[in-house]
Formats: C-alpha cells, structure tokens, sequence
C-alpha cells in the first residue's frame, strides 16, 4: 500500500494543505484542501472516500471534487463514513444552500456522490485493503482508520484527544507497525488543545505510555505557525520513539 500526504496541517498558508491522504490513487482518506491539488485525471480514478469526521479542513475538498467530476465518470463516487458524519456532510454541505446535493445530480439515478454508512469496529474491503473505523474523542463524533494491507498495519487516528479508548483500542490489535496522530497545539496551548480535543507533544508523549506497541509516528496536524514550537517539544515528550513530522508530498509504504 502506498499513502501519499496530500495535506496533513492543521491549517492553510503557503505549501500548507488540510487532511487528505491518497492511498494507492484510488482512495482517499479525508478530503481537505489537499485533494485540490489533483489533476482532473487523478480525481476522476479515485472510487471511494473514508472521512474520519465533519470538520471543515477534512471534507471541503469533497465539494469541489464532486463539482468537477460532471462528464469524468460514470458511477458514483463513494463516501464512506459513520452516520453522524454522513448526517452532518449532508446537513451542512450538500444542501442545496452551502452547495448542490450532488447526490441528486446530474440525476437521481446516475448521482456524482452516494453516501455509505460505516459503523465503528466493522472492516470494510475496499481496493484489497481492509479497513476498520474505531471511535476517538473529539469534540464531534469522530474515527481513526486501520489499514491492513496483507503486509502492514497503518492506522490513522485523525483529530483525537486524550481518550482510554483509544489505547484499549490500539492495544487490541494484534499488530501495529505505522500509527499516523495528531499533535495540534504546542504545550503552551493546553487549555484551547483540551477545549477543542487535540493533543499537545507533552499530553502525547504521557499517552503513548499507554501503548502496548511501539509502532513508528507520523505526526500530524501542525497549527501553521506552531510547527517550530511543537518540533522542539517532540524532542523531550517523544523521546525515544521512532517519530518523523510529515509532510504534504511525503509517501508512506505499508
Ligand atoms: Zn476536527
Ligand atoms: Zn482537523
């Protein structure tokens, strides 16, 4: 399986993408602002969508897609996620006032979009890969995502805070080689990190501890602006792990 980081901040600037991840090219995992910067051809090949939840920076890109998909395919593109998310997606995006309900469009029948509800703890094949959604804590209803590709376990949490069920989670699988989480804040932001549900490299670092695995990190999620500070914090909260801070364009093999 290869994942291209097709943006991974917690933000917008120069070079700077919100979360989606690009997965053998025929999958995405979140749709923010990364997947605008896909050619026509590349949108048109991806079949399905997993959102890890309702937040702007992961599903804006999904409208913009779906506009430019008119004339490029000829099945629906598949938007896979829990109820709650669909629910919001839905309410909120596809409603005809803050865009087209594209899964009416161009008809009823042959729509641009169809939702698929995926309930947390149920595998999903898609593409020959295996994916489980497990429930996280954030200040919406939110999942990370397990990978199993046959030769490697890849989980993404996406935005998570401090949380028992997670670890008991993790610690529940049988293997777990790449953990891709996110560190939002730096630790002088603790207060606004707990408010908004994101972690900061100090609560992260005490967390992990909770890890019956020691995969290797990929952090994520980098306030714009923040990105020194949190570098520098990771070095003493994650010692010892095996870490790196990814980057939009940067491949993951699993
Ligand atoms: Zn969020
Ligand atoms: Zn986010």
């Amino acid at each position: 399986m290869r994942i291209k980081v097709l943006g991974c901040s917690g933000g917008v600037g120069p070079g700077l993408r919100t979360t989606s991840l690009l997965v053998d090219d025929e999958l995405l995992i979140d749709a923010g602002t990364g997947v605008c910067d896909l050619s026509l051809a590349q949108m048109s090949r991806i079949s399905d969508v997993l959102l890890t939840h309702s937040h702007l920076d992961h599903v804006c890109g999904l409208a913009f897609m779906a506009d430019n998909l008119f004339d490029l395919i000829d099945r629906p593109l598949r938007i896979h996620a829990t109820a709650e998310t669909l629910q919001a997606v839905r309410d909120h995006v596809f409603n005809w006032i803050i865009w087209p309900d594209f899964t009416q469009l161009p008809s009823p029948e042959h729509p641009l979009i169809s939702f698929h509800e995926l309930k947390p703890r149920e595998t999903v094949e898609l593409r020959r890969l295996k994916f489980t959604g497990f429930e996280v804590l954030h200040t919406v209803p939110a999942v990370g995502y397990v990978i199993d590709s046959g030769s490697g376990v890849f989980v993404f949490t996406g935005d998570t805070y401090a949380d028992e069920r997670l670890w008991s989670f993790l610690n529940s699988l049988p293997r777990l080689d790449r953990l891709m989480i996110e560190v939002a804040f730096p630790d002088e932001d603790s207060e606004l990190a707990r408010v908004s549900r994101h972690f900061t490299p100090e609560l992260l670092g005490r967390e992990l501890k909770k890890l019956a695995h020691r995969p290797k990190l990929f952090l994520t999620h980098h306030k714009p602006g923040a990105e020194r500070a949190i570098e520098q914090e990771c070095l003493t909260s994650l010692a010892g792990w095996d870490y790196s801070h990814l980057k939009r364009g940067d491949i993951i093999l699993s």
